[in-house]
């Protein structure tokens, strides 16, 4: 396999992607809107496959996860008891001479100078200007910056504004967790869950990023994929430890390298996290965050209970024991994991004295599993027989294409770079040529091109064989 230089790797991803169906810029024909991508036909499918195999591991394979899907909008009070409304800002500044807008904490962390969330306005100043000269304008060079502004993250939107009336607008999410603790009370009451059991979402959050960046990493529009567990106050070390290593395993799972993954612990806590690790990918500009998991005590619930006035204390069914259960969250931006995973399989070298570029891609997370293709096209007979196997085939497998554009070296190409692990031929063998091959086909296989005779009758079998695995 050619090394691919990692400069070049992010332009060449962007550029697959586009060109075949799995993301675009919103509104492309008009010019984009900075941080807002659309999922083409094939992305969609790979976004669904990612966020099936998150649905199964954090619900079904669980027996004390419960499934939530809540409502973006939300009482203004809550993102003011969430500290959003105050506290959800980056620091901004501007270059002086070109007006490019930069986030100051960022560009001191790509020197090496952390700035603390918990900073005020004054000491990040402090600290951006003993460091101004290291730091450079990404567009014009320059170093001569105005001084940083604290920026609110939180959208706002006029829901509900119909007459000005004042107070505090209501948000799009900053966050989709917020939906779960909200939903907390609601889910103790309607499904008598025993501590310790977990709410598992998957929910948009939109953030007025000041410099949305890199393709899918950083959007101003984005999907997180959340889990909150509730466990019994002071019983979080074991079970952090333990989903720290759930989630990586899991990531590998879907076929991620685990040498471009790492845990890496937050060198600033919150005030009230006992806590806080990242997952990290090594993304085509070096390690950066996937997935948050932070063990965040008893917080969350208890400033929903101040700013609600509800008790939000679990009771201990058999005890009667009354308590505000402490949270272990994790947190996945989707459109992380998708640019993880593309990063992760894409890679390019030579078949058939041909330069190739391939996904190699799990076949349970890959958007195509099976394309079917007649050998040749004008074969009247061959078109038959490959469209009655691909329609048997699809009925059991759905992410299935048939596929007779083209001779087959360019079918396997096109292929190849959506990540389709097995190509299906239907030729004149499988017709009766050879009486001894009746009713077989020729499965290929995308990573070695290897190609296999396998009875007609057993290609779904085959293939559910694959995907499961
Ligand atoms: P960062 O430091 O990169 O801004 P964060 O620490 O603010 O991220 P969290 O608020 O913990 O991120 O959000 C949880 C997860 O949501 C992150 O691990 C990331 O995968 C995803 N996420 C956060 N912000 C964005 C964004 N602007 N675009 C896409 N995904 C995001």
């Amino acid at each position: 396999m050619a090394d691919i230089e990692q400069k070049d790797l992010m332009e060449k991803i962007v550029s697959l992607a586009k060109r075949r169906g799995f993301v675009y810029r919103s509104s492309d024909i008009y010019g984009g809107l900075a941080g807002v991508y659309d999922f083409g036909p094939r992305g969609v499918e790979l976004l669904n496959n990612l966020k099936r195999a998150w649905w199964q591991a954090n619900v079904y394979d669980k027996e004390n996860y419960y499934g939530l899907d809540a409502g973006m909008f939300k009482n203004p009070r809550v993102w003011e008891a969430s500290g959003h409304t105050s506290g959800f800002s980056d620091p901004l500044a501007e270059c002086k001479k070109c007006n490019t807008r930069i986030r100051v904490d960022k560009a001191l962390e790509a020197i090496g100078v952390t700035a603390d969330e918990k900073m005020s306005e004054d000491e990040i100043n402090a600290l951006f200007d003993a460091h101004r000269a290291e730091i450079a304008c990404e567009k014009c060079g320059a170093h001569d910056f105005s001084r940083a502004k604290k920026f609110n993250l939180l959208v706002k939107s006029n829901l509900g504004d119909f007459a000005s009336e004042g107070g505090e607008p209501v948000y799009l999410p900053g966050e989709a967790c917020q939906g779960i603790y909200l939903d907390y009370k609601n889910i103790v009451d309607s499904m008598s869950p025993k501590i310790p059991f977990g709410i598992a979402q998957i929910g948009k959050a939109f953030r007025n990023e000041i410099a949305p960046r890199n393709f899918l990493f950083r959007c101003r529009e984005f999907e997180q994929a959340d889990t909150q567990l509730f466990i019994r106050p002071n019983e979080n070390k074991e079970a952090y430890e333990a989903l720290k290593k759930e989630h990586m395993a899991w990531l590998a799972s879907l076929g991620i390298r685990q040498e471009n993954l790492r845990l890496k612990r937050h060198e600033n806590l919150v005030f009230y996290a006992k806590d806080a690790w990242d997952i990290e990918y090594r993304f085509p500009w070096g390690f950066d965050e996937l997935e948050g998991i932070h063990d965040r005590s008893d917080y969350d619930l208890t400033q929903h209970q101040i700013f609600s006035g509800q008790d939000l204390r679990y009771t201990d069914p058999e005890t009667g024991e009354k308590y505000v259960p402490w949270i272990l969250e994790t947190s996945m931006g989707m459109g992380r994991l998708f640019l993880a995973v593309l990063a992760d399989a894409y890679r390019e070298d030579e078949m058939g004295g041909e330069a190739r570029v391939y996904l190699a891609l799990a076949p349970k997370i890959a958007p195509v599993k099976a394309a079917v293709f007649p050998l040749l096209k004008n074969k009247p007979e061959l078109v038959a027989e490959a469209r009655e196997l691909y329609a048997a085939l699809k009925k059991e497998i759905p992410q299935i294409v048939f596929d007779d554009n083209g001779n087959i070296g360019k079918r396997y190409r096109r292929q190849d770079e959506i990540g389709t692990p097995f190509c299906i031929t239907v030729d004149f063998d499988t017709l009766g040529e050879k009486p001894e091959l009746k009713d077989t086909v020729t499965v290929r296989d995308r990573d070695t091109g290897e190609q296999k005779r396998v009875a007609s009758g057993e290609v779904a079998a085959f293939l559910r064989d694959k995907i499961r695995a």
